[in-house]
């Protein structure tokens, strides 16, 4: 546990590195001599990103000799840390030798000096660096156990950054039923099969589906192409096995689980969830390293001290989250990140002998209990000759309200989980008519309609309403019947209002879903995570003590005292 709290420091040597040398056998003596290496501001920032923390340490052997007082050398010190600041760097300490050469254990390249750091500061030494433009110190880090020790030229510190071997965040994604091809499953491996491997080490658990204790609905099980998909992306995956799923238990233990025997919490830096929000098992049971949750679903919050950031898909989603009292300060809104491959998509409309019609139409799993009867009921009132419907998927209960209304102009695809099928699809419609009892969150079939230019009509639910805010000016989401019809008339019908709304669904494809942009975004959640792990440090090492252990040596204290005082009664 210390070894997690514990910092990373670059160490820095002073003279060559953060100022111009003295010319030789001379000294700096004011505030007037020190001299910033420009360069040296933004090294120390690319190190501070990454997490690091800075000690000076430095040989004044002027002081020694006279050259210098303590109080001066204070003084540059003071303008030096005055400076740093200013440029957004704070030091941790600056620790100097003022001895003459031989006459101490401190003056570098004796180590005295980091083993004073090391008494005084909190400091993980294997993932600690040093920096200076002098080989004596290179040869000190290196024989103390640094990380890296770094050496540069004199008074050309940017020289770091070309030899600066970055630490790779090692991250554990972690999802019960992890590899199926459900959304928030999808989401958390394009996440993972996308992070940059030169800068992430990305392990991801998985299990198979397995039986439900108090429920008979069964979570969608390992799918092969999500399965090929990740073993060509340079994830490392991890399989465990679960009995069952416990949903009568508080936390939804897992039972007869060997994941405690192939997760170890500290091999790493983030752990990675997908989670609808309550608290979990096994994340219940992961106390010491940063969690950074997917809420995909609102059932409840989860304060825990070391769940550092919560991912939201949309800003409606964060909202009711925090109403249930999750802690506002740890969100982080994000939308989806969608993979689409840029090349031309067959054009259904041949097949189906489509071409001179204007084309209604969604995508959906095949399951009644999110059935809509809002779309077609619309449709109903607009249908005519140059009009056409086709669903792909969707329950079975859109066939049969498409029978009892008597359409004529509808079509029904098989469900398909393969992309390129859905995307040739959507490259045949002209309007998107989602429909959805329950809403949506966010929405990556929307957000794939988007890339197609597809604007998207929608209405509320009483459940999610996400998709407002996702759908944007991208299209419409109406609460009647009416308002529904009104607007597939009016796209079909008004040219410029059709071209308006595709312009603006290609742009919130790319403001939102695009992948490489949504990378970026979180990517950078995670590095402000490995800076500033937990939101309340003080929660954290209120837990951090052994209570058990203290317990132990207050007892022991007890005892001796009331020794003490009867042996000195008696
Ligand atoms: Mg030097
Ligand atoms: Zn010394």
């Amino acid at each position: 546990m210390k070894k997690k709290i514990a910092k990373k420091i670059a160490f820095l040597d002073r003279d060559g590195v953060i100022n111009k040398c003295a010319p030789e056998h001379e000294y700096i003596t004011s505030i007037s001599d020190f001299v910033f290496n420009e360069s040296v501001f933004s090294v120390l920032q690319r190190l501070k990103e990454d997490g690091y923390e800075f000690i000076v340490v430095t040989n004044q052997r002027g002081i020694s000799r006279k050259k210098l007082t303590v109080e001066t050398l204070s003084k540059i010190h003071s303008h030096m840390t005055k400076v740093l600041k200013s440029h957004g760097i704070n030091l941790l300490g600056i620790l100097y030798c003022p001895h003459a050469v031989n006459s101490c254990d401190c003056r570098k390249p004796k180590d005295g000096l980091l083993r004073q750091a090391v008494t005084k500061y909190d400091i993980n030494i294997e993932h600690s660096i040093i920096i200076s433009d002098s080989t004596h110190d290179v040869s000190m880090g290196e024989a103390f156990g640094l990380k890296q020790s770094i050496l540069v030229n004199k008074n050309k510190p940017k020289e770091a950054l070309t030899k600066y071997q970055q630490d790779k965040i090692r991250i554990a994604f972690i999802k019960y039923g992890g590899m199926s091809n459900g959304g928030t499953e999808k989401m958390l491996q394009i996440i993972a099969a996308n992070l940059d491997k030169n800068k992430f080490k990305v392990d991801y658990y998985y299990c198979d589906s397995s039986t439900y204790k108090g429920s008979n609905s069964i979570h969608l099980n390992t799918d092969s192409h999500r399965l090929h998909y990740m073993e060509k992306s340079g994830v490392n995956l991890i399989k465990f096995s679960v009995e069952a799923k416990d949903l009568t238990s508080p936390f939804h233990n897992w039972i007869d689980t060997n994941f405690w025997e192939v997760f170890n919490e500290e091999n790493y830096d983030i752990v990675q969830t997908g989670r609808s929000g309550h608290k979990e098992f096994p994340f219940n049971k992961i106390r010491n390293v940063p969690i950074v949750d997917i809420i995909a679903l609102s059932a409840g919050s989860d304060n825990q001290y070391n769940i550092s950031k919560v991912m939201h898909i949309c800003k409606w989603s964060a909202d009711i989250w925090t109403k249930s009292g999750g802690d506002k300060s740890r969100v982080s809104i994000i939308s989806l990140p969608i993979e689409v491959e840029n090349k031309p998509y067959n054009d259904l409309r041949i097949t189906f002998a489509l071409e001179d019609k204007f084309i209604y139409g969604m995508h959906q799993r095949p399951s009644n209990d999110i059935f809509s009867e809002i779309p077609l009921l619309a449709y109903k009132s607009i249908e005519s000759k140059d009009t056409a419907f086709v669903i792909l998927g969707g329950g079975a209960k859109y066939k049969e309200q498409a029978k009892s209304l008597g359409l004529k102009n509808i079509y029904f695809l098989p469900a398909t989980g393969d992309s390129s099928v859905i995307f040739e699809f959507l490259s045949t419609l002209n309007v998107y008519s989602h429909g959805r009892k329950d809403g949506e969150v966010n929405s990556q079939a929307m957000a794939e309609a988007m890339y197609f230019g597809l604007p998207i009509v929608s209405h509320t639910s009483k459940v999610n309403n996400g998709h407002i805010e996702c759908i944007g000016d991208a299209g419409k989401v109406v609460i009647t019947v009416e308002e529904y019809a009104n607007e597939l008339k009016r796209l079909q019908l008004d040219k410029q209002y059709l071209a308006t709304k595709q312009e603006v669904a290609k742009k919130r494809f790319q403001e939102n879903y695009e992948l490489s942009g949504q990378m970026k975004i979180i990517e950078n959640i995670y590095k402000s995570v490995i800076k500033d792990p937990f939101p309340f440090p003080w929660r954290r090492r209120l837990y951090a003590l052994h209570w058990t252990q203290n317990i132990r040596i207050w007892m022991k204290w007890v005892y001796l005292k009331s020794k003490y005082y009867l042996l000195g009664r008696v």
